[in-house]
């Protein structure tokens, strides 16, 4: 029998400090500073719990202007009750890009894209270089991931997840989530989701709303995946038999975006979330005068994760973005509850 002193946790070093088992420490990584030589760091808190188990990171505003994630870690946070029953180490990272996310833009000030500099390294540009000490402070030490994203700007997004299931691990990981929507994506050069991937920390995606703002059911839905996979790897004791066990997901078989066929104005008959059958009316443009109506119709079935929030087009921009599932009713039901 193994006494509790054998799994003790291993104290966990970042920088030049060491967090205790039973210890809860924010420091600050230094990124980079402004032209005033005012200093800018990554705000990092760290929870290393008592007893041994998985090292999990989860992230947000990697894309500066992506706040739903900033809110679903701030709220994991305050649990701290429950994080007092934290086995392995919690590392919480509500704002990866400080530039971003202060001038409430997606991109580094270059114009950058964050997440495509990764790895990153030492001497590079300054995406580069945050993205190279994401890696060697944080991402290197840990077991596993959680990276939060919203939809685009003026874009729309159900709750997902997106990973790459042909690793067993990840997939697992995806399935411990439990939103209803998960797609299986391929990674995109340089991104902190690829990178890890090449160090073996399973790492999820995770994508629902829209940029600038608070979407509450899906930083509901967020939370409650996060501590869901905490649960699933051992990280947190199973939930009450009362509360709700992860719902069932649904991998899908594809997805495409409906473009518009015309420019013009649109009024959508359909909304995130909503079941579509092939040919199915999704929205209507029109010129100011309600003149030179054009239908716009689901070249195939599926159900709606993703629409433009603006109303205004240019023929061929991309307004309604549709998954198709093997089966689609199950896939509603399972949106339907989750929501
Ligand atoms: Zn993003």
């Amino acid at each position: 029998m193994h006494s509790s002193s054998d799994n003790r946790n291993k104290s966990f070093k970042i920088g030049k400090t060491y967090v205790r088992p039973g210890e809860s420490t924010q420091i600050q990584l230094e990124a980079a500073s402004l032209f005033d030589y005012t200093q800018l760091n990554i705000p990092v808190e760290i929870i290393c719990g008592k007893l041994g188990g998985p090292t999990l990171f989860i992230s947000a505003a990697i894309h500066g202007d992506e706040i739903n994630g900033i809110e679903i870690i701030k709220r994991i946070f305050q649990k701290t009750a429950l994080l007092k029953k934290l086995h392995g180490t919690l590392i919480l990272i509500p704002v990866v890009n400080i530039f971003g996310f202060n001038n409430k833009s997606r991109y580094l000030p270059d114009r950058r894209d964050l997440n495509r500099c990764f790895p990153g390294n030492a001497k590079g540009s300054m995406g580069a270089r945050i993205a190279h000490l994401f890696m060697k402070q944080i991402v290197s030490q840990c077991t596993h991931g959680i990276d939060l994203h919203t939809g685009g700007l003026h874009r729309t997004n159900l709750p997902q997840i997106r990973a790459c299931l042909d690793d067993p691990q990840t997939a697992a990981l995806a399935k411990g989530f439990g939103v209803p929507v998960v797609i299986d994506s391929s990674l995109r050069d340089g991104s902190l989701r690829e990178a890890a991937r090449k160090r073996k920390v399973a790492t999820l995606l995770f994508e629902g709303g829209e940029a600038l703002r608070f979407n509450e059911s899906v930083i509901r839905a967020g939370v409650r995946g996060c501590l869901s996979v905490m649960r699933h790897i051992s990280m947190l004791p199973p939930g009450k038999s009362s509360s709700k066990p992860a719902g069932k997901t649904f991998v899908a078989k594809g997805s495409y975006w409906v473009r518009a066929a015309h420019s013009g104005s649109f009024i959508a008959s359909k909304r995130i979330g909503d079941e579509v059958k092939e040919n199915e009316r999704l929205a209507v443009i029109s010129d100011p005068f309600g003149r030179g109506e054009v239908e716009i119709r689901a070249d195939d079935g599926g159900i709606i994760i993703g629409m433009s929030t603006i109303p205004l087009v240019n023929k061929g921009d991309a307004m309604i973005h549709i998954a198709s599932f093997t089966n689609t009713k199950h896939v509603k039901e399972a949106i339907d509850l989750n929501d």
